[in-house]
């Protein structure tokens, strides 16, 4: 798949696509990843992308027509292969699994990252697919979302992460929120303070580790995110010694 990233600061991506166990998935340009400098679309010996805003007001607003021609070169450049135009903004849809699983399953898209006070709105009318939020706060231009966006698919490509099943057992991929973990020691500091791991981890049972985690992932779900819990009883997905353990617990 081929992601077109529309950008005032290319520079902000490198360092994330070359380290990491994502890097997999950009070095094999299974996620293909291309960098556009808006600066390169200027069409002034300033390189000058934004302007004031019409009506006043502070900031500066990015503008429609060297966008036009970086998205032009970016069709282009893509020849056949589709993709939407994905703008990032905090009055977006949020970004959640179920999105970047559609991501990571089509053929790519075309990131546009904004910056300042935003983007000529004529221009987003007329060229955007779609609109996502990072969360409900305010930062100071997209590349963090699109790179949240990039690294999230790239996770889920096959072979990228070291155990196939390791994104199986993620928050969100079953609709709960995941288990705790716990490695060495088995004892963790000394006397009564000490903080043993759970025993059953221990044991060697995988059915009986099967349920605990199953367990402590309903538990954290129902107290911390009882949506998640509404939607995977409306989705079927609670079996029904789930909902005896839900109940054992008051929830
Ligand atoms: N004036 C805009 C508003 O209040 O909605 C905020 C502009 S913000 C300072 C600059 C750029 O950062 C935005 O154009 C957008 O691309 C990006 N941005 C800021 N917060 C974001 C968020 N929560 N999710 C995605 N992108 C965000």
């Amino acid at each position: 798949m081929r992601f077109d990233v529309l950008t005032l600061f290319p520079d902000l991506f490198r360092p994330h696509l070359e380290q990491g166990i994502t890097r997999r998935a950009f070095e094999s340009h299974q996620v293909d990843v291309h960098l556009w400098p808006l600066r390169d679309f200027a069409d002034d010996n300033y390189r000058r992308v934004d302007d004031r805003p019409y009506g006043g007001g502070p900031g500066m607003v990015l503008l429609a027509e060297p966008l036009q021609r970086a998205l032009a070169a970016v069709r282009d450049a893509r020849g056949g292969t589709p993709g939407p135009l994905v703008h990032f903004t905090p009055t977006g849809r949020r970004l959640d699994q179920a999105l970047v699983r559609e991501f990571a399953e089509g053929s790519g898209a075309i990131l546009l990252c904004g910056r300042y006070e935003g983007i000529d709105q004529r221009f987003l009318d007329r060229h955007v697919d779609l609109e996502v939020s990072l969360g409900d706060f305010v930062l100071s231009g997209g590349e963090l979302a699109a790179l949240a966006l990039l690294d999230a698919v790239a996770r889920l490509q096959p072979g990228v992460l070291g155990d196939a099943q390791s994104h199986a057992q993620d928050s969100f991929s079953d609709g709960l929120l995941d288990c705790p973990h716990y490695s060495r020691p088995e004892r963790l500091g000394s006397g009564a303070d000490a903080q043993p791991v759970p025993a059953v981890l221990l044991s060697g049972h995988h059915a009986e580790i099967a349920r605990w985690r199953r367990e402590r992932a309903l538990e954290l779900t129902a107290r911390r995110r009882p949506d998640l819990i509404a939607a995977a009883r409306a989705a079927g997905a609670l079996g029904a010694a789930d909902e005896r353990f839900l109940a054992s617990l008051g929830l």
